[in-house]
């Protein structure tokens, strides 16, 4: 142990848990980004020799439980360097004053002790935008205040990598973003089926499983599960078998299980249900082809089902080129991509979900923008309608001031419906003219739950061929860990 002074954090040298990044499942993609760190950490002359500065800071966004505390120990673990340790809340809990002179001892050893990673988990609790009103909470501000003063203190090859962790980045003081701050982000979701399955073989290592346990199927029945969540699930279903003294987890203790993780859970943890995978299918897979079908819009690079930090499904494009302006055929067909979504809902499914809140005010939000803001109807002319004063008060929206009559407020209103409605139209046209590839595209959706470029564009082509799954060589490697003796009841 490390003592810290007058502080006493909770904080200790050697990456002595030994986390390795094969030990988070799934989560590719941050692991993916957080190699580099590793490789500045064990070679930090190669990045100064060539000039390249690392990122201060990385802030890890995503839902509780999804392994983001685990990346940074992992981060430790792999490149071998003393972890520093503490949680936002541990530094607002103590006595007034201690907050920020625990950050100054924090940083003080860090820097001895360099190259180092320092990890503050549930940033949150001290990073909460200052909101600049009297009385606010001045010991948390003291905080936040010493810790920029104190990221900005080094330099950024002095070799202490800052890791921060949150699940509520919306709720963070935008100066904790500024470059040289947490200047990179890096979203860890939720695990998709692939990375259910990997999650789960990892917590299965030490546990006897039965024959009919199959892995993958219970990967498949528990979309919307954490890492947390599944490591749960077999720790209860182990406590379960345990009592009934099996000699190993059979199917019956996994399913009881599991609704035990999601009715016992506070947290909203719950499967997936068919239906609205199927619906989230049908969603995003109408957005992916209008995506495909408008000559202004990006290819598609990614779809899933399974939401990513704190979106829903999702479905990305791959930006072409860096764009600086819109043009109006471009907002328009922007606005068709975002209604994609709610129009595949209701050919479908003949009904339509709140799923697409957030896609009908981007739209709006464009359509008003092409009225009010760009001069692009002829109805209303290259005028600015209405001064946004937004970011004019302590940062806070204040609104939009009024500066026009009454008689044009109404006509905005009915413009941004045409807008609006006819883009509607169109993306019901396109869906429509492609019925048979929404189908098919869903379908891959409900399957896999996530769909990669490549497969989307073979789709699109007519070229796309199912593979054959090696549904033997899988169960196989499932039951490598399988108890010898079958349950002796
Ligand atoms: P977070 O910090 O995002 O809330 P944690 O890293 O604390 O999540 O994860 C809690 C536990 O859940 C971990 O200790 C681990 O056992 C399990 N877990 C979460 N994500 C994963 C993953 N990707 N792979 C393996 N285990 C995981
Ligand atoms: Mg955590
Ligand atoms: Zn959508």
């Amino acid at each position: 142990m490390f003592g810290m002074g007058k502080s006493n954090a909770k904080v200790y040298v050697k990456s002595s848990e030994g986390i390795k990044f094969t030990d988070v499942a799934g989560e590719d993609e941050a692991k993916e980004n957080l190699t580099e760190i590793v490789d500045y950490l064990h070679n930090p002359d190669k990045y100064r020799e060539i000039g390249a500065s690392m990122p201060k800071g990385i802030l890890l966004v995503g839902p509780p439980g999804t392994g983001k505390t685990m990346l940074a120990k992992a981060v430790a673990g792999e490149a071998n360097v003393p972890f520093f340790s503490m949680s936002g809340s541990e530094f607002v809990e103590m006595f007034v004053g201690m907050g920020a002179s625990k950050v100054r001892d924090l940083f003080r050893q860090a820097k001895e002790k360099a190259p180092c990673i320092v990890f503050i988990d549930e940033i949150d609790a001290i990073g909460k935008k200052r909101d600049g009103n009297m009385g606010g909470n001045d010991e948390r501000e003291q905080t936040l205040n010493q810790l920029l003063v104190e990221m900005d203190g080094f330099g950024a090859n002095e070799g202490v990598i800052l890791i921060a962790a949150t699940n509520r980045p919306d709720v963070l003081d935008p100066a904790l973003m500024r470059p040289g701050r947490f200047d990179r982000q890096v979203i860890v979701s939720y695990p998709d089926i692939n990375g259910r399955e990997a999650i789960l073989k990892v917590h299965a290592r030490k546990k006897p499983l039965a024959p009919d346990v199959k892995l993958k199927t219970i990967a498949k029945t528990t979309a919307g599960f954490t890492g947390a969540d599944l490591e749960n699930l077999l720790n209860e279903a182990a406590l379960l078998a345990a009592r009934k003294n099996k000699k190993a987890i059979t199917m019956e203790e996994i399913e009881e299980a599991t609704i035990k993780v999601v009715v016992g859970a506070e947290k909203k943890t719950r499967v997936m249900s068919d239906k609205e995978k199927k619906l989230t299918a049908y969603h995003e897979a109408g957005h992916a082809i209008c995506f495909h079908e408008l000559a202004t819009q990006d290819p598609v690079h990614e779809i899933s089902i399974i939401p990513r930090g704190m979106a829903g499904g999702y479905t990305m494009p791959l930006p072409s080129e860096d764009k600086s302006y819109n043009s109006r055929t471009e907002m328009l067909e922007d606005i068709v991509v975002c209604l994609g979504g709610r129009v595949a809902e209701a050919i479908i499914l003949d009904d339509i979900s709140t799923g697409a809140s957030n896609d009908i005010e981007k739209a709006t939000k464009t359509a008003r923008d092409m009225v009010t803001k760009y001069g692009m109807t002829k109805e209303l002319g290259c005028i600015c309608y209405g001064k946004d004063n937004s970011a004019v008060f302590l940062g806070r929206d204040m609104g939009h001031t009024q500066d026009y009559s009454e008689q044009t407020a109404a006509k905005i209103d009915e413009l941004i419906l045409e807008i609006v409605n006819n883009a509607y139209d169109r993306a019901e046209t396109i869906l429509k003219d492609n019925i048979d590839k929404l189908h098919e595209v869903a379908a891959y959706l409900i399957k896999h739950e996530k769909m990669g470029g490549e497969d989307f564009e073979a789709v699109m082509n007519g070229t796309y061929v199912e593979p054959v799954e090696a549904e033997d060589a899988e169960s196989e490697e499932d039951n490598a860990n399988t108890a010898e003796n079958k349950d002796n009841e």
